[in-house]
């Protein structure tokens, strides 16, 4: 016998529309956009239709905000959202990699509108898109010119392209490499046009062996930093001067794909050297290619500096059109260059070098101060203890080098399901407004605090764990 329409919970349901008209919608619908809520609504209304019989009881008005709230949280499509990286990787790609400093932030949201991107306010003519940035490059690597496109891999390609298409490039075994995400020497270059020349071994290269692969139809030498991975033992590597002496002996350019490449000496503070572009530069090499977002710290970019002649010839081939950075980029990135020319402002200011050079004791007291409320908020079935870690610089920057940190290992109470059960609390930790991004490693959630720069901001985030 069909339910009466007094009775059947379905007849009770609201239509679309009123569920629309709900206030405590306005939230969901500036988060969404108006189309994915309603859309949503209107699933939630017909999957319920389905589910609901004569006994049921109907959800009320806030409960199906609710339930359309939850079905909309985790789903992607409301652009980036901030998340609190706790992971001890201070350069995450997938985390943004570098947290832009304040400075870089404001200069971004002025350049936002109309700006004098390519236009020359003193002649009221075109302008050069590269000029914004051109001059402060120069000045920090001792370049001759710089150029600037969409980021390092895309330097790579233009660099590769505008000197060897349809040409042969030399690179050492040692350094046919996979950069995470999909960046694979070998794969570029043929994407580049160009055919590439596998010299050396593994492990040892020899300027011989350079020497020996030069042929009439040689593009350009290529040097790519390893980044991600070390050769360590028994091996050589051929020194960017003796490349530039092959390279320039045959009347061809060198150019190095330096990766992270880091404006700074770190060994200043305590970390491995690592090559600077204007070592680089100095040694020989034509070109070099580097990062905007990993240890310079600014915008996803890719920064080429080298002799006025090529970058001049960069500038000439049409895919620099393809791969130009826009106005926020050069923004953001002029903002970051100009606060290297004060190096105890680029410290305290610049989040990627004031994150790397934390010291453990400063973390561990942030730890200690933490530990407690967070034990309190958890409530009596989970145990949160202080910790030393590890934490990494990331995106391939010296991965030999670990730096001591201090954090929360946060484990469940209990002798079983314990694995499961922080799984679950790593979920819930994913679903807050503002997510908190930790690691599990043996059945411990771990939290590292190096990149934490306010312990009361993320507490109060954390609250949100009360009120699922
Ligand atoms: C990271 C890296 C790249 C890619 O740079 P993106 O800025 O991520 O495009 C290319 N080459 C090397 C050696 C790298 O380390």
């Amino acid at each position: 016998m069909p339910a009466s329409p007094a009775t059947d919970p379905r007849a009770r349901l609201p239509s679309l529309d009123r569920l629309m008209e709900q206030q405590q919608l306005d939230v969901l619908v500036d988060q969404w956009g108006r189309r994915t809520v309603v859309g949503e609504a209107r699933d939630l209304l017909t999957s319920l239709r389905t589910a609901l019989d004569a006994q049921s009881r109907v959800p009320s008005a806030p409960e199906l905000v609710a339930m359309l709230k939850q079905r909309l949280t985790g789903r992607p499509g409301r652009g980036p959202r901030p998340v609190w990286n706790l992971t001890g990787t201070v350069i995450h790609t997938n985390l943004g990699r570098a947290p832009l400093p304040a400075s870089a932030i404001a200069a971004m949201a002025a350049a936002a509108g109309s700006s004098d991107v390519e236009f020359d306010l003193e002649s009221g003519g075109r302008g050069e898109r590269d000029h914004h940035v051109e001059r402060l490059i120069c000045d920090l690597t001792g370049a001759e010119a710089a150029t600037v496109v969409n980021n390092n891999a895309a330097a790579v390609l233009l660099v590769l392209n505008t000197f060897a298409e349809g040409k042969e490039v030399p690179v050492s075994r040692g350094e046919l490499v996979e950069i995470g995400g999909s960046f694979r020497v070998p794969d570029i270059m043929r994407r580049a046009g160009c055919t590439l020349v596998e010299v050396g071994t593994t492990n040892r290269t020899h300027r011989a062996d350079f020497e020996q692969a030069m042929t009439a139809t040689t593009g350009m030498l290529f040097k790519v930093h390893p980044s991600n991975y070390a050769i360590t033992g028994f091996q050589q590597e051929v020194s960017i001067t003796a490349m530039a002496e092959v390279a320039h002996g045959h009347g061809l350019p060198l150019a190095w794909d330096l990766g992270s490449g880091s404006l700074v000496d770190l060994s200043r503070f305590g970390l491995p050297r690592e090559p600077l572009p204007s070592d680089a530069l100095a040694a020989g090499a034509d070109l070099v290619m580097f990062s905007g977002d990993k240890l310079l710290g600014g915008p996803q970019a890719g920064i080429i500096v080298g002799t006025g002649q090529a970058i001049d010839a960069l500038r000439r081939n049409p895919l620099k059109r393809a791969l130009r950075v826009d106005k926020i980029t050069l923004a953001a990135l002029a903002a970051v260059l100009r606060l290297y020319g004060d190096d105890a402002r680029l410290l305290s200011e610049l989040p990627v070098l004031r994150m790397i050079t934390r010291p453990a004791r400063d973390i561990r007291l942030q730890a200690e101060g933490l530990a407690g409320p967070v034990a309190d908020l958890l409530g009596e079935h989970w145990e949160v203890a202080v910790t030393a870690l590890a934490s990494q610089i990331g995106s391939g920057a010296l991965p030999v080098a670990n730096l001591d940190s201090a954090g929360l290992a946060i484990s469940a109470r209990g002798e079983r399901g314990r694995g499961k059960a922080v799984e679950a609390l790593q979920h819930q930790l994913r679903q807050l407004p503002k997510p908190v991004i930790g690691r599990i490693a043996s059945d411990r959630l771990l939290l590292d605090l190096r990149c934490l720069d306010d312990a009361a901001a993320l507490l109060q985030d954390l609250e949100g764990l009360r009120t699922p």
